[in-house]
């Protein structure tokens, strides 16, 4: 039975649509239950009616036309129990609906099963036999087995097979994927969809029916790279330093040479197809950079495999030049990363939509930078079929509305002029101090991690950088980037906000922030080689970086050092020795470098409870909910099925940030929240409640946490907190929240997404 079950997977898997899909169900169920008929109706709620959409059995003109009403007969009941029924004698249940249209003789015995993704019933799988039967317990399990296995693949499907029908008959207004919520605003564009780069290691080994052909094929694609590069290179001129072109010109020297064609002709020649002999050349030449003991030559392997990727994605599409971004660009993909955000042009970028991620991706949490409106874990996304179409990304709700209606975009433009009525509204806040009304002070600083992203607000209105995210520069590019590179990086962020603070965060990649040049291959990520702990096993990764931010202070003493992922205190002790040593080494290589404020994030919860033994030996403690949250809820912060439970107003977490507080200050370190929460308008009155110094947000909720700030007084907040914690429950929490600012006069900031 397994193995029918996973022959029928893959088959429904490579069905081009929604209706083979079914249909290979119907027929291979009948054969291996063997029944008389096994149908599949799909429900559709809001005509509240299960469909049938595929049957083998019962008359095939009724498929698409008959529909069976949402709560009567026995189809309807397996949806409403959401459970598998099983009955010997149908006919004699008094829920049996006998249906004539689709030339139904009487049939006894009946299974259905609901199909079920993400606890909503999609529709019903059922088989039918003439004669009296009850399925035995095997029967019922295969059914409900491939019920759930094929629940996912129905929803993509069907997803698809809908918009397929939106985009030809647009009978049905205001059709939308939902996703989640992301980063606020609403955009009117075009799809882009980003694609990952062709992969070599699946390339199979096959052999060419046509030599000649095929090397004229490759010469074509290496042409087409050679020319790639050079572009690509001219592009870069102005944006990377010298350090970073010279890699250009180490791949086209590679190309340019004749091994590595010459190679792969030879293999075409000697029978191999154009794709394998390629893969095979590229492993070759890539296995002995990797067997080097130098880290910088083991480095060149990944150069060799990034030039055959290029070369396969050439031979296998004839992708034109360059992506010519539209105007309004919605960018669209099935995991979208930050590299694919920087790609397209800043003022190109209208939104981002992404099939998987939640709102605490670093992918959403850079699109909050930049002010791009965001929706992640969108699972029924068709991504190979939507570049091009017309799209509005509604960021507040969620929402991606595919070729929509003109009444739908009349709604949206309303939409815009709202926002934009409410950006002048937050305008006024701007010039004004972060203080409550009691005249406490409360600093508001920047979450930022690319230099491009400076220049948007927030340069003049906050008060400083709470948290450079350095890894988002070592992301975007091919290697390690040096200590120049580093320097120069550094030093701009530094003299853009001198003399106000900036705190760089070391290196931490791992999680979702992987490096391309760096592969870590993890069961669990998150709880793996990440962050400090990378640090720790490659002190000449963070000593070089360490370097780089003590030279690139040099005269403007406005760094602060700030150490991720931190789990252990002695961990605190080796970094802090190593930051002396940095320092006592430029000192003596005679750089003019001073001794920079340390501090720790606080975002493993192990910390909470040792909090008042680190505060004796930091500088400063910031508080990192987003992985906070994530560790303490045992919640995966980018699994979009999982997304509900993420909540960092859980009472948990608002314990654990009290804990933290009242433990740092008992030692007189002062506590910033650099999470998402801190840019969270409803979360402002309870971390001002609790006593958080400092504030540090993407640009976008400056204003707006700033306006909260301005409408309430320290000692109402602390009121205001003993309330929250006497609920129990996150939702209710927000709720609660979203009251007071409307009774304080904010109602503006309670719209969801805001
Ligand atoms: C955090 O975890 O809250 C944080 C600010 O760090 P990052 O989102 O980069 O993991
Ligand atoms: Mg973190």
């Amino acid at each position: 039975m397994l193995e029918i079950l996973h022959r029928i997977v893959q088959e429904v898997n490579s069905s081009p649509d929604l209706g083979e899909a079914l249909d290979v169900i119907v027929k291979r169920v009948k054969q291996a239950v063997a029944v008389d008929v096994c149908s599949v109706y799909l429900t559709d709620f809001e005509r509240r009616t299960h469909v049938l959409r595929a049957t083998n059995g019962l008359r095939q003109e009724a498929v698409g036309k008959v529909g069976l009403p949402l709560h009567r007969g026995l189809v309807g009941l397996v949806c409403e129990r959401a459970e598998p029924i099983n009955l010997d004698d149908a006919p004699s249940h008094p829920r049996y609906l006998f249906m004539t249209e689709s030339g139904e003789v009487l049939y006894h015995g009946f299974l259905g099963v609901p199909i079920i993704q993400n606890r909503r019933v999609l529709g019903v799988l059922v088989v039918r036999q003439r004669k009296p039967r009850k399925f035995d317990d095997g029967e019922v399990s295969f059914l409900f087995t491939l019920a759930a296995q094929l629940a996912g693949a129905i929803t993509h499907a069907k997803a698809s097979g809908e918009l397929i029908s939106l985009q030809e008959s647009l009978e049905t207004p205001a059709r939308f994927l939902q996703g989640r919520p992301s980063a606020s605003g609403v955009a009117v564009g075009k799809v882009v969809v980003a694609y990952r780069m062709a992969d070599l290691s699946v390339v199979p080994d096959r052999e060419s029916d046509d030599p000649q052909g095929d090397i004229d094929l490759f010469r074509g694609a290496v042409a087409r790279v050679e020319e790639d590069l050079k572009q690509l290179q001219a592009r870069m001129n102005e944006t990377l330093p010298a350090e970073e072109l010279a890699l250009f010109d180490a791949l086209l020297l590679m190309l340019g040479g004749d091994s590595l064609v010459g190679q792969t002709v030879d293999r075409i020649r000697s029978g191999e197809w154009v794709q394998t002999a390629l893969h095979h050349t590229i492993e070759e030449h890539a296995r002995v950079f990797d067997k080097m003991d130098d880290i910088y030559l083991r480095e060149r392997a990944s150069d060799i495999r990034d030039l055959g990727r290029r070369i396969l994605m050439r031979l296998q599409t004839d992708t034109p030049d360059e992506i010519e971004h539209p105007d309004r660009t919605i960018l669209v993909g099935e995991e979208l990363s930050a590299v694919d955000l920087v790609e397209v042009p800043k003022d190109k970028l209208a939104a981002i939509v992404s099939a998987s991620g939640s709102a605490s991706s670093h992918v959403a949490i850079l699109a909050r930078g930049i002010g791009v409106p965001a929706i992640m874990g969108v699972e029924d996304l068709p991504v190979g079929r939507v570049d091009g179409w017309d799209a509005i990304v509604d960021g507040y709700r969620g929402r991606i509305y595919l070729s929509p209606e003109p009444s739908v975009c009349m709604e949206y433009e309303r939409l815009v002029e709202e926002d934009l009525e409410f950006g002048r509204e937050l305008e006024a806040v701007g010039r004004q101090p972060s203080e409550t009304t009691d005249g406490i002070q409360v600093p508001l600083h920047l979450n930022t991690g690319l230099i491009s992203e400076m220049g948007a607000v927030g340069l003049t209105e906050a008060a400083g950088v709470g948290l450079y995210r350095t890894e988002l520069p070592f992301m975007i590019r091919d290697r390690f980037p040096g200590e120049a590179v580093q320097i120069a990086n550094y030093r701009k962020v530094l003299e853009t906000f001198a003399p106000r603070p900036v705190v760089l965060r070391t290196l931490d990649i791992g999680g979702d922030k992987p490096l391309p040049y760096f592969p870590v291959s993890e069961s669990n990520p998150f709880l793996g080689w990440r962050g400090i702990r990378i640090s720790l096993d490659h002190p000449e990764i963070f000593l070089t970086q360490v370097r780089a931010m003590l030279l690139a202070a040099s005269g403007l003493d406005n760094l602060q050092i700030m150490l991720p992922m931190i789990t252990t205190i002695s961990e605190v002790d080796e970094l802090v020795g190593l930051i002396q040593r940095a320092l006592s080494e430029l000192l003596e290589e005679g750089h003019e470098v001073a001794d920079p404020p340390v501090g720790v994030m606080v975002e493993v919860p192990a910390l909470v409870y040792q909090i008042e033994t680190l505060a004796r030996k930091v500088d400063f403690i910031s508080i990192g909910t987003n992985d906070l949250t994530q560790y303490l809820l045992a919640v995966d912060r980018n699994n979009p099925r999982v997304a509900e439970l993420y909540n960092d107003m859980h009472p948990a977490v608002l314990r654990a940030l009290m804990t933290v507080v009242e433990g740092a200050h008992r030692f007189g370190r002062p506590v910033s929240v650099c999470g998402e929460m801190a840019g969270n308008p409803l979360a402002t009155i309870l971390l001002l409640g609790m006593g958080v110094d400092t504030l540090s947000m993407s640009a976008g909720s400056l204003l707006k946490v700033k306006w909260v700030i301005r409408s309430v007084s320290r000692t109402r907040a602390r009121e205001l907190l003993q309330s929250v914690l006497r609920i129990e429950d996150a939702r209710q929490i927000r709720e609660f929240l979203e009251d007071v600012l409307k009774q304080i006069g904010l109602s503006g900031l309670v719209r969801p997404g805001r």
